[in-house]
């Protein structure tokens, strides 16, 4: 696995990180986006999503109606045969793949359905987006799943 280290990083540095995770959230939301906008960057210039893929090996993106109906129009299927063949509700009543890795991830690492993926895969792992501090307890997740967040995270606290 070509970002071990990063994955692992979380697990080895546990109380440090939660320590830093808690002083994030008592700081302003506009500080903590500022940190992570920039490093966001940084890090995806040096990280190599095709190398890496694993968010699409062990998780799953919510599939919305619209996404749904996107790419079921992509796949020439209908919406209800692409939630038959691909989806399931999760505990949450969300939409999600039935299976992982995803059935849409090449051996290749890349996207068969690239262009009309759902958002939450284009979002993802939401380093850059606004009011980061609603989502710290996700993005602490994200560290055991994404490098890059790993990443982010530890250039943080080395600043
Ligand atoms: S739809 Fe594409 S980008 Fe999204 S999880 Fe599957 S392979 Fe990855
Ligand atoms: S978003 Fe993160 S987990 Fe997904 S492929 Fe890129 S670096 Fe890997």
């Amino acid at each position: 696995m070509k970002y071990a280290k990063e994955l692992d990083f979380y697990k080895n540095n546990q109380k440090e990180v939660d320590t830093f995770f808690k002083k994030l959230k008592k700081k302003k939301s506009k500080d903590v986006d500022t940190q992570f906008h920039e490093l966001h960057v940084e890090i995806f210039s040096e990280i190599d999503c095709l190398q890496c893929a694993n968010c699409c090996n062990t998780t799953s993106p919510i599939f919305r109606d619209v996404d749904i109906k996107r790419i079921s129009r992509k796949l020439k299927t209908g919406t209800l045969d692409f939630e038959k063949d691909y989806l399931k509700i999760d505990e949450e009543g969300d939409k999600v793949l039935k299976s992982s890795p995803c059935s849409f991830l090449g051996s290749d690492n890349k996207c068969f359905i690239y262009d009309c993926r759902p958002q939450a895969c284009k979002e993802y792992p939401h380093t850059d987006r606004k009011r980061m501090y609603q989502i710290l307890n996700l993005t602490r997740r994200n560290m055991e799943i994404c490098p890059a967040v790993s990443r982010i995270v530890q250039r943080m606290l080395q600043a």
